[in-house]
Formats: C-alpha cells, structure tokens, sequence
C-alpha cells in the first residue's frame, strides 16, 4: 500500500503574548502572524462559527447512542474549539450519546503554553485540566486522549492534508480552521478539501470562519455546497455547507483484502482470554456501552499475565518501519492510557527504562535508531554508562538509549482491575469451540458446572498461543515461547536499580522487596513448570549485562545462587513476522479463492473487499511487549467494532490485520 512518510520531527509552535484591545495577554503565533483566538470575545466567535454554523446544538440533541458523533477539526491550536465542542455536547446530548474529536495539528503548542493560553477561560479550567494532563508528547502520529466516560479526543499531529490522507474513519461536522490563507496559504491546497471529502460521512456539514476565493473552490472542487453566512463580529461572511455523497474511499485500491468489514449488532460481545490483550479489550469495549463477557479458563490475570512484574517498554527497529511505528505508538498509548486508568500509580510505575549497548553491534544500532527517529529527549535520548549508572543508581558497564515514559506494570492486578470495568462479566470456563449462526455465535464451553453454551453477537479471541485453536482461525500461524522470569529477596539496605535495565533479559526496580529479572526465551516449548536451567540462564544474563551490580550484591550478601530463587514460567505466542495479530478475522478459504491471482503475477489486484467471518476478531501475538501492544490493539478492535475513527494511521491499522499473512502466502505462492 501507499507507505507512510518516513517519521518527522515536529517543531513546537512559536508563542508570543501579545496585549489585544482590552489590553489581555493573547496568544499570538510568531511564525504566521496571527492570533489563536481573542481574549475578549474568542469563546462567542468559536460557537458562532464553529458549532452554530454547524448546527451542534440541534444535532448533540437528537443524536442516538450507537456510534459516536465526529467532529474534525484542521488546526488544533490551543483546544478552544474543541473544549467548547465537548462543553456544547454535555450540554445537550442525550446521555448514552457519545462524542469523538478528530483534530491536526502541525505544531502542537508546549504544555506550558497551551495551559496559559487556557487560562483566559476560567469556565472551561476543568475540561483544560483533562486535556493539560494527557497532553501527548510531540510526536508524529495519532494520540488518543480520553476527555471522559463519553468523549474521546485523538490529536493527528502533522500537516492537516497528509494526516486526513491516513485518517481511517469518517467525519460527521467538520470545523475548517486554521491560520487565515493569506498568512498560511501552504494549508489551504486542493489536497486538503479532497481529503476532508473522503473522510466525510454522507450529509457531513463544515464551517469556516475565511470566505476567501481558494476556500470556495477548493470546497467546491472537492464536492462540498458552501454558502455564505454573516460571519462574526466584525467579518460580514463566513462560510458554511455539507457534502451530499462523499466519494469513494480509494485508499484501499491496492489492498482491497484491507477493506473494514460492514458494522453489525454488538449488543453482547464475548471476549475469549483473561490476559492483558482480552481484558483491554473487554474494558474498552464496556467503556463504549457495550456488555461483556469475558471467559478463561483460570481468572483475569492469567498465563503470561499474571507475573507480579510485567515490563512496558519496546525495542524499536533502527528504521522507522510499520511494525515500529506500532509499537511507537503503542508505548505512547499505554504510557497515557495507564496514567488515566490509575493516576495514583497502584498499578504500575513509570521509572523509566533504559535499554542497554552491551555490544559494539547494538552500539551501532542504537545510533543509527537515533539519527532514523527524530523523537524528543522525553521520548528516547542516548545516555552514556554514567548517566545510565547515575539514573539507575547502581553501576551499569554499557551506555544505551533511555526512555523516560516507560516503566513496570503489576500485570496480573492490572487485569483484574480491567475486568472489573462495570459491564464486563467474567466467566470461568474453557471455550471448546466457536460457531456462527444467524443472529451471531455459539460458544460451546466446559465450566466448573460442565459443558455449557453461550450466544453472542461478536466475538474477540484473545488466548495468546491457543489463538489458533479454533476452526476459523485454524491455520493462523502463531509460535509458542516459553518465558521464565527468576526473583531474589533482597536482604535490607542491598542496592537495587531504580529503573527497568534491558538488554538480552530484563531487571525491574525492586517490588516488596524481590528483584525480579528474566526472562528466558525459548521458542517452541509450552511447558510452565519452573526449571533450575531457566534459573542459571537469568541468573547468567544478569551477571553478563551487569557484572558490577552482581558482585555489589554479592557484597551486600544477596548472592546470585539459584537455589534461592523464586520463579515463574508462562508460554507467550509470537508471529512470524513479530508483530501482533488485531483485527478482524479473514475468512481464508474466500480469500485464497478471491485473491488466487496473485500467486501467478502480485500486481493482478481484484477489485474486491476481503471476506471477514462477521462479528468474529482477534488480540494476539503480542510476545512479550503485550503491555505496550495489547491496550493499542485492544482500541483498534473496539473502535473498529463500534465505528469510530481509529486510533493508528490506516496503514498501521492495516499492518496488524491478520490477512497480511495470508496475502504474503499466496504472492510467495504458500
Ligand atoms: N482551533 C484552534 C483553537 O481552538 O485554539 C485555533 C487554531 S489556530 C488559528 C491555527 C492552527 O493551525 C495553529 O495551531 C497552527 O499551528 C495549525 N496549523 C497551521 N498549518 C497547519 C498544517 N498545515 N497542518 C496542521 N496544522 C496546521
């Protein structure tokens, strides 16, 4: 498909206070040349322009629970649209409604700036704080920010046409914003209005504050009716009008097997797997209304979940591929989405990780991972071997690269508490088998009672290595991987490292006084009884990447004798190609059928839409980075079932679909 642009750096808007009329400190932007609102009537023109040309309050009122209303906004700017949005929508919408924002920015104001120029909006302080609080970091690529139980907010940073080029979902009202064309003429292109039209939703409404010509073509060009209306204030004009038939999505020309299957019912979804990948996606799906249940053998929390210590953290590859910008993004992701889930920290603690250079060849790497990622300090940054022993607080032999926002998880509370989420019912069973009928499936299962059933209209199956077990996803491949993680209790005053320290294994701060470390890797092997050899390989590893920090416990008489470990071992399910299965599940047998011509020559593309078993989605192959993939793909697959924008460029949302195996197959001919 169309690939993504390489990973850009984003510059952070340039501010200057400007005194307005009134003689208020106004937001004022240096490199345009123009104001972000007025302090003196900014809120009124924002709701003049943006919702009543609109028509918000009329539509929050009537809009029915289901799929939330979209609005798309181009130019973020300081969030004023956007908070007034939301405070228009609690003001009227029925209360099972729910509201999704879709918003661009090219270059996001710092945190200190956007929460100055808040300020001059002592009524919206609280919908400020949210925002403030999950502010995302600058980087390129979609943040998903939850403003609370009802309205979501996904900031697209970069430039306006290109992110609603990789936009997958639909818009219903759009607020045309940005610096005025004559100061910001580099925005106003045809590109913009064809890709705000092929984002549109049938009957999708805009308004803009401009009347200038290239608007009016442009809007016209794309397929948008405009018609003047008085403007605010002193404008006498301004622009509003609707698109009766959006064109066609073309995106997916060169990927049809990519197309989103149709929506259907989803009164009750049942989630199979009680680890982190099912239970984010029974918490997100409960978030969105819909009931749950959620069925494994043991409990929440179980299988490679349910470690007392679980790493967030990710090694990202020295280009910036697809499968990296996922789990970029899907860092990014659980780093915010955990500070809202438990701002208190209860489960899980963001002391940094540091990934160490323990040879010249991952030295190298690191450095040309630097040079390829244009990501803030705050993201990633290099450190030497005394900054990395300075922060970690304990001597460390090899530099390596730091990443502030990551951490440890306690994993198996963590799924307990998602389970937990109102409208999530967990259920103890083992499920044998699934099948369609037609209003949905059928689970056979074995409970504690015996074998039982239970309908549904869709279905997640999230069993890690067992993902591949049913008939439908039967020739899935998925490698199982044996994982061993040792722990020591520390005696009182031993020295203990105060961030994650990666290399080949893991060592993670102390939790109660056990420092736990690990885990081994053995591809292949399913068995979980807790072996003396996975205790010599991690006692091994940690004497290798950290041979100062051995022998300091060693001195302080913690020494590393497996015969005082503690351990655990579970099987966690890896893909070929090592990134995760999310999506919907391709109907194979349709597949090799309707695409059989590629085998003979990849550029004969059919014109025709992947076949899907309907209702029926898969979280997998999440290997050991599930704390960083599985919350991510736990959103693509509720959005996608409740349709709503989705929080990954398009590309990225189409490099986790499990057809990507299937297609790879046929052009390599099996
Ligand atoms: N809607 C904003 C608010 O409620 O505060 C005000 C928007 S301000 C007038 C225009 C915004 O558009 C600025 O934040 C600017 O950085 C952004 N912008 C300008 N050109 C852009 C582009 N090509 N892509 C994305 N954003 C852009």
């Amino acid at each position: 498909h169309d690939p993504l642009p390489p990973l850009a750096g984003l510059t952070r808007a340039h501010l200057d206070w400007r005194p307005d009329d009134g003689g208020e400190d106004t937001p004022h932007s240096s490199e345009f040349d123009d104001v972000y609102f007025s302090r003196h009537d900014g809120r009124a023109e924002t709701e003049h322009v943006f919702l009543a040309a609109n028509r918000l309050p009329e539509r929050f009122q009537d809009w029915p629970e289901g799929r939330p209303f979209v609005i798309g906004e181009t130019g973020f700017g300081t969030g004023l649209n956007m908070l007034c949005a939301w405070a228009c929508f609690d003001a009227h919408a029925p209360a099972r409604a729910r509201l999704h924002l879709v918003s661009t920015e090219l270059y996001p104001l710092d945190r200190r700036d956007l929460a100055r120029a808040l300020a001059a909006w002592p009524d919206l302080a609280d919908r400020a704080a949210v925002l403030l609080a999950q502010w995302p970091e600058p980087v390129s690529g979609v943040h998903r920010l939850w403003l609370d139980a009802r309205v979501t907010l996904d900031l697209h940073f970069g430039d306006t046409a290109e992110r609603l080029r990789w936009l997958d979902g639909r818009v219903d009202a759009w607020f045309l914003d940005g610096f005025a064309p004559a100061r910001n003429p580099d925005m106003w292109q045809p590109e913009l209005f064809a890709a705000m039209a092929a984002r549109s939703r049938p009957g999708a409404t805009f308004a803009t504050f401009t009347c200038a010509g290239v608007v009016k073509r442009g809007l016209k060009a794309a397929g948008f009716a405009w018609r003047k209306v008085p403007g605010f204030g002193r404008k006498r004009e301004m622009l509003a009008g609707e698109i009766a038939t959006p064109p066609a999505d073309e995106r997916r020309r060169a990927t049809p097997w990519f197309t989103p299957p149709a929506p259907c019912p989803r009164r009750r979804v049942a989630v199979i797997g009680g680890g982190i990948a099912g239970t984010s996606v029974a918490a997100a799906l409960a978030r969105r209304g819909v009931a749950v249940t959620l069925i494994d053998r043991e409990g929440p929390g179980a299988g490679a979940s349910g470690n007392r210590q679980g790493v967030l953290y990710v090694k990202l590859a020295a280009e910036t591929n697809d499968q990296s910008r996922c789990y970029l993004a899907g860092l990014l992701h659980s780093r915010r989405w955990l500070d809202a889930l438990d701002p208190e920290g209860s489960l899980w603690q963001p002391c940094g990780v540091l990934q160490l250079a323990t040879t010249p060849r991952e030295a190298k790497r690191q450095a040309s991972f630097l040079a390829n990622h244009p990501l803030p300090d705050s993201v990633v940054r290099g450190v030497s071997s005394e900054q990395a022993s300075q922060l970690a607080g304990i001597p460390i032999e090899n530099g390596g690269l730091e990443y502030p926002l990551a951490g440890w998880v306690r994993p198996n509370e963590l799924c307990r508490r998602l389970a937990a989420t109102p409208g999530v019912t967990f259920q103890r069973a083992e499920i044998d088998d699934i099948t369609a009928t037609p209003e949905g499936w059928r689970l056979s299962m074995t409970t504690d009672q015996g074998p039982s059933e239970l309908d549904a209209d869709q279905v997640v199956i999230a069993t890690a290595s067992l993902a591949n077990r049913f008939a439908q996803t039967a020739d899935l491949p998925l490698q199982p991987v044996r994982g061993q993680v040792s722990s020591l209790t520390l005696p009182e005053n031993a020295p203990a490292p105060s961030r994650v320290i990666c290399a080949g294994g893991y060592v993670a701060p102390p939790r109660d006084g056990q420092l736990t470390f690990g885990a081994t890797f053995r591809p292949n092997e399913s068995d979980t009884r807790v072996s003396d050899a996975d205790h010599q390989a991690n006692r091994d590893e940690l004497t290798r990447t950290l041979p100062g920090y051995a022998a300091a416990l060693e001195g302080a008489g913690a020494p590393l004798d497996t015969a005082a470990f503690d351990g655990r071992a579970a099987v966690r399910a890896a893909s070929p190609d090592k990134t995760p299965y999310a999506g919907p599940v391709p109907d194979a047998a349709a597949w090799r059928e309707a695409y059989a011509l590629l085998a003979k020559d990849a550029t004969r593309i059919p014109d025709l839409a992947g076949q899907h078993h309907p209702g029926l989605w898969i979280s997998a192959a999440h290997g050991s980075r599930g704390l960083a993939s599985a919350p991510l793909c736990a959103e693509v697959i509720a959005s996608r079932i409740c349709d709503e924008p989705m929080p990954l460029e398009a590309p990225l949302v189409d490099h986790l679909h499990l057809g990507r195996r299937l297609i790879r197959e046929l052009i390599r001919g099996g």
